[in-house]
């Protein structure tokens, strides 16, 4: 079996879309002047999408999110000619392959993001010509099912997220993240909505739930550590990326801090990027997400890295590579669930792309036994909402 061709396309959202409100979630940016409230202009509304075809006339999909157009160009120019011609079983070589040759310019970002596309294609791929669901390839099923955590909560008015909250509380969900919606900018004020806005949320869920609460990178060392202590009170699970990824340093003195777990590696990338979180224990959760950290041949050592520091590993953002990833490894206790919902922010966006992306029942999610490989295909219903690059 060879690799007979390579297409990347930019799915691009011109439907409707719901404004999200103003300091939903805080983010790096926040820590800059700015004339405008900084989430106004913050979304993710396109998506890349590749397909690998071989020669017998199989096609693998595979997806990213970091910058589409860029990492379609980078697949085009630089990654396609390096992969096609091989046998899609070469998975560990085609890997190194691409991250090697791209290794003076590439590593992190989004060079990643487009190299891991194509893993995930790749594995796609070795499911379909075996007939196996890609988690069978991975190791096999190590759970039932697979818990999964809610995951939105935006910062809104403190009523409607209880309402929120309670809602999916009442479909059986006993995990929920929330967002904060000020940091360091906001002063004083801003620590006290950040409070309230906890509390709010542990009154709906009780605690008996557990609650993981997401910074997004928007508070700084000195806030993360005035604040670190008030919110032990709330038991949170984890405490989501308080800083930019790059600080480890004050990841490494958080994570010390408190009894809060800090989590993060939402945007690490790489064996090694993950090896050096591990390394200082700057991070009690890692969060990688396989269309970032280098597909699939990469999440799947991380994985054994993770097993072997004791450290559980819970991909960002839900989806279905990251799902097969879960399911075949004790270091993964759990799922993120994005929700789908209108298009607002465009975590959701996935939903509005592929079919087959497996829906929460009761706080849980199945893979099926029988499907091979991820278990995606293209959606025609949302098509006319998009513009297709490519
Ligand atoms: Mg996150």
């Amino acid at each position: 079996m060879k690799i007979e061709a390579i297409r990347a396309r930019v799915f691009e959202w011109k439907g409707a879309t719901v404004p999200p409100q103003s300091n939903f979630c805080s983010n790096a940016m926040d820590a800059l002047y700015s004339r405008k409230e900084t989430m106004n202009t913050f979304r993710f509304h396109s998506w890349l999408v590749v397909e690998v075809e071989t020669d017998d006339g199989i096609i693998g999909l595979g997806n990213a999110a970091l910058a589409p157009r860029i990492a379609k160009a980078i697949i085009d120019e630089y990654l396609a000619p390096l992969v096609i011609g091989h046998d899609p079983w070469d998975y560990e070589y085609l890997s190194q392959r691409m991250y090697r040759a791209t290794h003076a310019w590439g590593r992190k970002g989004v060079t990643m993001a487009a190299i891991s596309a194509i893993d995930i294609a790749l594995w796609d791929i070795l499911g379909k010509c075996t007939s196996r669901p890609v988690f069978k390839l991975l190791g096999g099923r190590t759970k039932e099912r697979i818990p999964c955590y809610y995951s939105k909560l935006y910062r809104t008015d403190l009523r409607a997220m209880q309402d929120e909250a309670k809602r999916f509380k009442d479909l059986g969900f006993t995990a929920f993240k929330m967002r904060f919606g000020y940091g360091p900018a906001h002063l004083q004020k801003g620590v006290v909505e950040n409070l309230k806005s906890v509390e709010a949320v542990r009154e709906v869920i009780g605690y008996e739930s557990d609650l993981m609460l997401e910074c997004y990178m928007g508070w700084d060392l000195d806030y993360a550590r005035r604040i670190l202590p008030k919110l032990e009170k709330f038991q949170p699970r984890w405490l989501e990326e308080p800083v930019i990824a790059d600080d480890i340093d004050a990841y490494v003195e958080l994570n010390r801090l408190t009894e809060i777990p800090i989590s993060g590696g939402e945007h690490e990338f790489g064996l090694y990027g993950i090896k050096q979180l591990l390394d200082r224990k700057a991070v009690s959760v890692v969060q990688y997400d396989t269309n970032r950290v280098g597909g699939i041949t990469v999440a799947h050592k991380v994985n054994a890295l993770c097993e072997a520091y004791s450290v559980p590993v819970i991909p960002h953002a839900g989806q279905m590579h990251n799902y097969h990833l879960t399911m075949s490894t004790l270091a993964s206790p759990m799922s993120e669930y994005f929700p789908m919902h209108d298009v607002e922010v465009g975590n959701e966006l996935f939903y509005y792309i592929f079919d087959g992306e497996p829906v929460a029942q009761q706080g849980f999610l199945q893979l099926d036994d029988d499907t091979p490989g991820l278990g995606l295909s293209l959606k025609s219903e949302y098509l006319p909402q998009f513009t297709v690059i490519g």
